[in-house]
């Protein structure tokens, strides 16, 4: 019975992310939201049969398959990754048929798709779309002072309150110092948000665990760009204009999350 729910919970998840593939695609690019998912080189209108989240893309190979371009990896990526947002809340959160229950697992599935969005339209768009960084800033705000289980307000520590703005505060004066170049606005905004969730040890967590990923895959990008003869002279690598840091604050955030990885604690 776990196990078939379980199941269940990550189809949905990857059918959401589904929509959320659509979302990351089309918004703010002038596309509209209406009319069915179309292959980007021909042109054909997809089937239902091409649309299925992750097995469509594994059973054509990542190709169309009307004219054999490859289809983006962000699709199968998003999904998967919803999925398993789905499932993770669906094991870290007892499963009890209450309203309680629902809406506060409804919320935590709400807060990890916006940052599913906000990571996959930033490498995509290199942008990080302002209507989902409020929104998650607003929602995380709020969830401070509403308890969703009881559906009861409360009363939240002046720590708590001012965990959100001490975690953004580093990233904030590195946009400051470096006028952008380093850090974009949008990553102190999302910092902002996780303070907010996950309080001052967690959302501090969250930031050292992203500055480490960061560190170690800008090293590894590094060594692969001087290995390859024809790296173009001169192109001045920054993590700011190569390697966007939105995904490395939300993989931190997912990591203490669902894990509760406090790195203060392991020093
Ligand atoms: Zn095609």
């Amino acid at each position: 019975m776990e196990i078939l729910l379980s199941v269940s919970i990550f189809i949905l998840g990857t059918i959401i992310g589904s929509f959320l593939n659509v979302f990351i695609l089309r918004y703010n690019t002038g596309a509209s939201f209406q009319g069915r998912s179309k292959c980007f080189s021909c042109g054909t209108t997809l089937s239902w049969r091409e649309l299925i989240p992750i097995l469509s893309f594994v059973y054509l190979d990542g190709r169309c398959r009307h004219c054999r371009s490859s289809v983006s990896a962000q699709y199968p990526l998003v999904e998967l990754a919803t999925g398993f947002l789905f499932l993770g809340i669906f094991l870290e959160f007892p499963f009890t048929l209450t309203a309680g229950y629902i809406l506060s697992s409804v919320f935590y599935a709400l807060i990890g798709s916006l940052l599913i969005v906000i990571v996959a339209y930033d490498l995509r768009h290199t942008i990080i779309p302002n209507l989902c960084v409020y929104s998650f800033i607003a929602l995380t705000f709020l969830w401070l002072f509403i308890d969703i289980e009881t559906m009861t307000l409360v009363n939240p520590s002046i720590i708590s309150i001012l965990a959100g703005p001490l975690v953004a505060f580093p990233l904030f004066l590195l946009w400051l110092v470096s006028r952008g170049k380093w850090m974009g606005l949008g990553d102190a905004k999302i910092a902002l948000g996780i303070g907010f969730m996950l309080g001052i040890y967690g959302g501090f967590s969250a930031l050292m665990i992203s500055f480490w990923a960061g560190a170690l895959v800008s090293v590894i990008f590094l060594a692969l760009q001087k290995k390859t003869a024809l790296s173009r002279a001169g192109k001045q690598l920054t993590i700011k204009s190569e390697i966007p840091f939105a995904p490395f604050l939300v993989f931190g955030f997912f990591l203490v999350f669902f894990f509760n990885l406090n790195v203060f604690v392991l020093w």
